[in-house]
């Protein structure tokens, strides 16, 4: 065969390759979808993960399967969708982590642009609970138990990175105290042995914590957002308690392997988009007391959230004196 003729059916093939390609990306999803949450199954991630998957099938015209992937304060997970395939059958539902654990590890196992951001889901409150035995009977005394009993009080949290150890570690700060600090999987373990009274007391999301206040099964001090949570009205604020300016809100966000074809990347996010406009979602979100970021549900606004936050956070714990570990 003449060199021409090589070079032209090469390019014959070559172009053959790239229409099969783009076949394949108009007809995604053909099979189930997997959603990584890096914590243990029954916590907040995973509350928010499996409505989400629910919510997104009806796009999507798959079943979206919840895959949980728990340890070291979530980033064994997020490495893992680091290195996936970038054919969209693997997302990732991280929260405010993904831009902590950078500066929290020295190692995380991933850097940020190894991820396709898809858009942002909800923002939730966090609580700060105690067994449910635990003396203080409200957020003044319970800072005054906590200043004189410091070295016997354990702190549960999902690791370092976790939202739970980004809210420990504040409310320590603020306190001036130390405790003893326990880690587990994530929070739905930690909750488990709080209300086991294995352990004293933790700051969750209010999507893992609602159901146990409403109930009775652990005590509740005070919520973390600068107004109150309509769902759990009873309950103070920090701001309001004497710590002003104290606020932790965790966004969450979806992601995609870098690299990820533009078409896949679109239709998820269109998926998304109808997901969170779903009136059971949005009502499922209320009754947990998180707030759907409708407004935010694109690529755009999660990497200027990202790109943000990553120095802001290397520059708070370094101000703080909390060492990359
Ligand atoms: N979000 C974690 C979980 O789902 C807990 C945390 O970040 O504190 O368990």
């Amino acid at each position: 065969m003449q060199l021409k003729s090589v070079i032209s059916a090469g390019l014959i093939s070559l172009a053959g390759i790239a229409t099969v390609a783009h076949a394949a990306d108009a007809a995604y999803p053909t099979r189930a979808v997997n959603m990584v949450v890096p914590f243990a199954a029954g916590g907040p991630t995973d509350s928010v993960a499996r409505a989400l998957a629910e919510a997104m099938r009806t796009e999507l015209g798959q079943t979206v399967v919840v895959e949980n992937k728990g340890g070291a304060g979530g980033t064994i997970g997020v490495s893992q969708v680091g290195r996936a395939a970038p054919d969209g059958y693997t997302m990732l539902l991280m929260h405010i982590g993904f831009s902590t654990a950078p500066s929290l590890y020295k190692n995380p196992g991933y850097q940020v642009d190894n991820f396709a951001p898809v858009g942002l889901v909800v923002d939730v409150p966090m609580t700060i609970i105690a067994r449910s035995d635990f003396p203080p009977n409200n957020i003044a005394e319970y800072v005054d138990y906590l200043k004189k009993n410091a070295d016997k009080v354990s702190l549960a949290n999902a690791g370092v990175g976790a939202a739970s150890h980004l809210c420990g570690t504040m409310l320590m700060d603020a306190l001036g105290v130390q405790l003893l600090t326990v880690p587990y999987g994530g929070t739905a373990p930690a909750i488990k042995d709080l209300v086991g009274k294995q352990v004293d007391t933790l700051c969750d999301q209010t999507t893992n914590t609602t159901a146990q206040i409403t109930s009775g099964t652990v005590k509740a001090y005070a919520v973390t957002s600068l107004e109150r949570v309509p769902t759990l009205p009873n309950l103070p604020t920090m701001d309001e308690s004497g710590f002003k300016g104290f606020q932790v809100g965790i966004w969450h966000g979806l992601w995609l392997p870098k690299d990820t074809p533009q078409p896949i990347v679109d239709k998820v996010n269109k998926a998304l988009q109808t997901a969170l406009a779903s009136e059971r979602f949005q009502s499922r979100m209320k009754d947990l007391g998180a707030r759907v970021m409708t407004e935010s549900a694109n690529p755009q606004a999660l990497k200027q959230l990202v790109d943000q936050q990553v120095p802001q956070w290397a520059e708070l714990f370094k101000k703080a004196g909390v060492e990359a570990q």
